[in-house]
């Protein structure tokens, strides 16, 4: 049984102009970090770190990343977790008899180039539905939001995969243009309440 978080993707109005693929990557991984820290904290039974809103917290931390002082980590982490977890399907947390090896980025836009972490345990009926559709793009048309531990993982190989073609600088829709594997366009702006949100499937508390 899918626990998917529903939501009506939208883009906000009045927040920072984005413009390249790493200003994309960054806005996005800032705010679910912050997101995450209101989660745990919520979890331990403790108030709010940032009671002026995500937005705002996000602006700031995001700032850092454009400069250079605060890094997007490796996905060394990522990868622990999602060996460690439980066996269920990546995207809607359902058991399966058996699962399908599902591409965080198509594999039908790689080429041959393998990127780490890239593969998923999916449910036949998420890997069906989803076909070789972008990741975000799915959940835009399915209504649908990812885990966090999902998005992290995606936001990070979509960054290393930008930075080694060197297109990190390149405004978003050039790249895409010109043939990155993903849109940084689609990547959420916003983010559904905190309590709407799974953390990761596989590690359910
Ligand atoms: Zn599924």
């Amino acid at each position: 049984m899918s626990k998917m978080t529903r939501w009506t993707w939208s883009t906000p109005t009045g927040q920072r102009k984005l413009q390249s693929v790493a200003d994309h990557v960054f806005w996005s991984y800032t705010l679910l970090s912050v997101t995450r820290e209101i989660m745990v904290r919520m979890k331990a039974g403790q108030p709010n770190p940032f009671p002026n809103g995500r937005t705002k917290e996000t602006n700031i931390r995001m700032s850092r990343y454009q400069r250079g002082l605060l890094n997007i980590r490796d996905l060394e982490r990522d990868q622990a977790l999602a060996e460690d977890g439980i066996r269920v399907c990546a995207h809607c947390g359902s058991h399966a008899p058996r699962y399908h090896r599902d591409h965080l980025i198509p594999r039908s836009r790689l080429g041959s180039v393998v990127l780490m972490g890239n593969v998923v345990r999916a449910c036949p009926a998420c890997n069906l539905s989803r076909g070789n559709r972008d990741l975000m793009i799915w959940h835009h048309d399915n209504e649908t939001f990812p885990s966090l531990g999902i998005l992290r993982r995606y936001l990070k190989i979509c960054y290393f995969h930008a930075r080694d073609q060197g297109r990190l600088d390149q405004p978003a829709a050039a790249a895409v243009t010109e043939g990155l594997p993903f849109d940084p366009r689609a990547f959420p702006r916003r983010f559904p309440p905190v309590n709407e949100l799974v953390w990761d499937h596989a590690w359910p508390n």
